[in-house]
């Protein structure tokens, strides 16, 4: 139940006429930006490009002026409504396409608005163990899949943990029947990346509160399993990028597994989990987030890529229930490590923002 950006849904008006704006906050490597501010550019959010949810239209513009009005005079020239675009969560880059001469913004010379230059460093490998910790199956696949998919080539173990079944990720599908269908696709979806442990909590899908009992379950997954890296998606307000909103179970979780590291480590915190057998684990050296608005790292995952599609087209009932918008075609993924690996090293990769514990 990822939303991203791309469902990002301005009122028609401002669709229609382009001139409502939406602050930009963007943040990159711990330095913050100016809202609105891109670089010499700025962005506008004018809405919601169709009724079909094709994607985010936006304009580019110099401060204080007409949104539009490309950075360069250029994007200016092609009418709005020309554009496809949408927002990468992955990479922090802002990319469309001109559906009448296919041109990128890239080619546009949008890359030369100043940002999204910055490099990433490689992610630590010096490792065995890692937990992932999400809110819903397709949390992985839409992050981090492709990373893990290398990792376990590289004879590493992961073990992914779900707070949800994602049972309430479906419109067209009620809980009961969502549930059974998506553990089962989320089981296929590790499958293919070599992750052969999933667990599920059982908490209720889309009203995750964070709480005690929430941090004991993932605690307790963290004694359980011993991991020296802990993964887990975007807990920040906004996905990267954009004022685009995260939703609450992914803040919840993404919280309450940075508070569950250290709660596992604490023999006097959920004295209980001892009754169970689970002795304190104090290992856990980093905590890596993915689609996070602060990456700081990443990995190489141009051979593990196709890999990386699959898992998310494991997850055919929720893609199916998503239409035939963007997201519901894993073939973005690409080009979203496209433009994360042009910051790192040029290959593909996927991005992380990584905390020292
Ligand atoms: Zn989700």
């Amino acid at each position: 139940m990822l939303q991203l950006g791309v469902q990002f849904e301005g009122p028609a008006e401002q669709a229609r006429t382009g001139r409502s704006r939406a602050p930009l906050q963007r943040r990159g490597r711990g330095r913050p930006r100016d809202p609105f501010v891109l670089g010499q550019a700025e962005i506008v959010v004018a809405g919601q490009i169709d009724p079909a949810r094709r994607g985010t239209r936006r304009a580019l513009s110099r401060p204080g002026a007409e949104p539009g009005v490309a950075a360069g005079g250029r994007l200016g020239l092609e009418p709005v409504e020309d554009l496809v675009g949408w927002q990468s969560w992955t990479g922090c880059v802002h990319s469309w396409q001109s559906r009448t001469t296919g041109m990128t913004g890239e080619e546009r010379g949008v890359a030369e608005a100043g940002e999204l230059t910055g490099r990433f460093e490689a992610m630590p490998e010096d490792w065995q163990r890692a937990l992932a910790v999400v809110a819903h199956p397709d949390d992985l696949e839409y992050g981090g899949s492709g990373a893990v998919a290398r990792w376990t080539r590289e004879g590493k173990q992961v073990v992914y943990t779900l707070a949800t079944r994602g049972e309430a990720g479906i419109d067209g599908m009620a809980p009961e029947e969502a549930a059974v269908v998506r553990e089962r696709e989320q089981i296929e979806a590790a499958r293919v990346v070599g992750v052969d442990t999933v667990e599920f909590l059982d908490h209720a899908d889309g009203v995750i509160e964070y709480g005690l009992p929430l941090r004991r379950d993932i605690a307790a997954a963290i004694r359980r399993h011993r991991p020296e890296l802990v993964l887990m998606t975007n807990h920040r307000e906004t996905w990267p990028g954009g004022p685009w909103l995260n939703m609450a179970d992914h803040r919840n979780v993404g919280l309450a597994t940075l508070d569950a590291v250290r709660d596992a480590a604490n023999r006097w915190v959920f004295r209980d989990l001892l009754d169970e057998g689970l002795e304190p684990w104090g290992g856990v050296r980093w905590v890596a987030v993915s689609a996070s608005p602060q990456a700081t790292h990443a990995v190489d995952i141009t051979d593990t890529i196709d890999l990386a599609m699959d898992s998310l087209r494991a997850h055919r009932a929720y893609l199916e229930g998503l239409g035939d918008g963007p997201m519901s075609d894993p073939s973005f993924l690409r080009e979203f490590a496209a433009q994360t690996g042009a910051r790192f090293g040029g290959g593909l990769a996927c991005d992380f923002e990584l905390i020292p514990m």
